[in-house]
This record gives C-alpha cells, sequence and structure tokens, in this order.
C-alpha cells in the first residue's frame, strides 16, 4: 500500500499516520520527495480498509499494491485449485464440468426423468433447488428437506453428484449429509454468517456472484468461507444487474478472465440465470467453454411450459442433448477433456 500525503500536509500528520501504523507491526518504507511525503507500507495490509485511514489528516491518496483477498489470490497459490469430486471428476483443471438439472425439484418423477437424461447426454452434476430463494413469498418455495432427500436418492440412482442451494446457516447439516456441493445463491453472496458457517463446512461450496457485486466483493466472499479453513470453493458467474432490461441479467463473461487472473479458484458460468431465456443459452454455454470457464450450470426440464420455476430458461431434453453435442465439438477443438 502507498500513501501520497497532501501537499499541504504537515510533518506531525504524517509522523502521526506512520506512528499509527508502526503500532500497528506495518514497516514503513519513505519515499518523500522534496515536495510531497510518500511512503510505502509493508507487510499483511489485508487487514486495513484504506478508506478507513482517510479519517488521519494530511492523507491524500492511498494505493493498494496488493489485493484485499490473500488465499483466494493468485499470489497466495500460483497453480489452479482442483477439485476432485472423485470417480475422476474434477473441477478446476482441464475437464470442462456440466451440472445440469431443474430449477426446482418438484417430484422424484420429474427429478428422475430430468436427471437419467442430462446423465446419458454426459452431465456430471445434478443440479436441483430444494430451498428456492424466490422473489414473491406466494410463489412455490421448494419441497424442503423432503428435496434434498430425493436430490440424494436420484443422484446416487443415475450415477451424479448432486449440488444444491443452501438458504441458512442453520441448515448446514443437512446439506452436509445430502448434497456434494453446496451452492450459495446470488443474494447469499454477502451473508457473512453462513459464509463462515460454510467455511467449517467439509463439502465443496460453490458461491455465485451476487447480482450487483464486484469481482473484488465476490473474491472477499470466497475469502471468508476459505478463512475459515474451507478452500474447496467454486465461484461462479450467473450474470450482473445492468440497466439492460431484455436479459434477466447481463452475463459477464470476461468476470472469467479477471478471476484466473486474480485467483486460482475454478470458474464456471450460469448462462440460465444470465439470460434468462432458453434461447440463448446454448450459444452462452459454448461462449463459457471457448473464453475458458471451468464448466457450466444449466437449467433443464422435460416439460418447462409446467415447469414450478423458471420454466423459460430451461432448456427442453433435446435442446439440452444438441448443446452437449456442440460442447464436446468445440472441447475437441480446444483440446480440453469433456466427458
Ligand atoms: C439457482 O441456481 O437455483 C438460483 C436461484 O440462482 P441464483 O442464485 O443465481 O439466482
Ligand atoms: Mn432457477
Amino acid at each position: 500500500m502507498i500513501i501520497k500525503m497532501k501537499e499541504q500536509a504537515t510533518k506531525k500528520e504524517y509522523e502521526k499516520i506512520v506512528a499509527y501504523l508502526e503500532s500497528r507491526h506495518f514497516e514503513i518504507k519513505d519515499v518523500s520527495s522534496e515536495h510531497i511525503m510518500v511512503f510505502g507500507v509493508i507487510g499483511d495490509t489485508s487487514s486495513i480498509d484504506p478508506h478507513d485511514l482517510y479519517a488521519f489528516q494530511g492523507v491524500g491518496e492511498i494505493t493498494r499494491v496488493s489485493t484485499p483477498f490473500k488465499k483466494a489470490s493468485r499470489s497466495f497459490k500460483r497453480g489452479d485449485t482442483i477439485i476432485n469430486l472423485g470417480k475422476g471428476v474434477q473441477i478446476g483443471g482441464d475437464q470442462f464440468i456440466v451440472m445440469a438439472g431443474p430449477c426446482s425439484v418438484e417430484s422424484e418423477k420429474q427429478l428422475m426423468k430430468i436427471a437419467e437424461n442430462v446423465k446419458k447426454a454426459g452431465a456430471h452434476i445434478l443440479r436441483g433447488g430444494a430451498y428456492k430463494p424466490r422473489t414473491s413469498p406466494y410463489s412455490f418455495q421448494g419441497l424442503e428437506e423432503e428435496g434434498l432427500k430425493l436430490m440424494r436418492k436420484v443422484g446416487d440412482q443415475t450415477g451424479l453428484f448432486v449440488i444444491s442451494e443452501i438458504p441458512s446457516a442453520d441448515l448446514l447439516p443437512l446439506f452436509e449429509t445430502y448434497v456434494d456441493i453446496i451452492q450459495v445463491g446470488t443474494r447469499n453472496m454477502q451473508n457473512f454468517h453462513l459464509l463462515k458457517a460454510l467455511g467449517k463446512a467439509k463439502k465443496p461450496v460453490m458461491l455465485k456472484r451476487g447480482m450487483s457485486a464486484t469481482i473484488e466483493e465476490w473474491l472477499m466472499s470466497a475469502e471468508y468461507i476459505m478463512a475459515g479453513g474451507n478452500e474447496q470453493v467454486i465461484l461462479c458467474e450467473r450474470g450482473i444487474r445492468t440497466y439492460e432490461r431484455y436479459t434477466r441479467n447481463t452475463l459477464d463473461i470476461s468476470a472469467v478472465l479477471a478471476v484466473k487472473e486474480l485467483s486460482h479458484l475454478p470458474i464456471i458460468i450460469d448462462p440460465s440465470h444470465a439470460a434468462g431465456r432458453w434461447n440463448m443459452v446454448e450459444k452462452l454455454s459454448l461462449a463459457s467453454l471457448a473464453v475458458g470457464a471451468h464448466g457450466l450450470m444449466v437449467e433443464v426440464h422435460h416439460d418447462p411450459e409446467h415447469a414450478l420455476s423458471d420454466g423459460a430458461q430451461s432448456l427442453k431434453i433435446n435442446k439440452f442433448k444438441t448443446m452437449m453435442t456442440e460442447i464436446d465439438k468445440i472441447s475437441q477443438v480446444l483440446g480440453k477433456r469433456h466427458l
């Protein structure tokens, strides 16, 4: 961190902030010139919020030279984090992982039909919401614990790993019992109480980007989980809120490149919640593969017209199969392992 004092700052003001930082065990490297007082703060500055230092009089400009997140940062770990689920499925390596399934678990019959078909088409992980974060309290809220049990049962019967969204920290024991990956939804990305609890979880966590979160805020949320001891974090870009209303959200495809520069954590894309329209999902999925994402999360339903949630963005089974064939072709061109 570099701190530049205002031109009119006094020596006393300079000494006051330097003394404060030294009392916090930072080393100070002075690089002042005749006209301006400037110094570097050396040490682990992740515990300092630069904004707080503007409380000191005479402080002109503060520039961070290191990221505020540590464990999630590329400088902390040069190699990519690879999350090993078993049975040859790895997230974060050269394999392109596909998570597919309904928005909500509606019944055993519905889940089984979708799971069998996505498995046949080459998906690795079954997605399905049991606790649904709906905008309206009058919309379908999910089958809750029963839904999680069905996810486990259908996952085991079809040979798919399962992922589902956790709504609150008190349900962690239930999620640890039934799912292979715990999903944090966009609305909970900054639920720090939940993130801290997930820091103690024994299962990998997939952290969706908050719909209004910057990449730095998103990585700080990953840091919460990692700081608690759980380093198995997967990031998921699912579209952000912009002024554009044609699509449900705006897919920030460049986030994949930014995250890969800043962090060693795997990153996948959810084009379904980004676009909100099924007819855009295939092309956005191919773009995700081309840009270097480690995988996809896609909503699939055998009867989207009657789905209890997000039918408009759910792919029908035959469309999902076509998309998987296209993914296969592009994977081969890119030299990526898909199945
Ligand atoms: C979901 O994947 O089921 C979901 C609710 O997504 P998001 O949190 O991205 O809205
Ligand atoms: Mn959904």
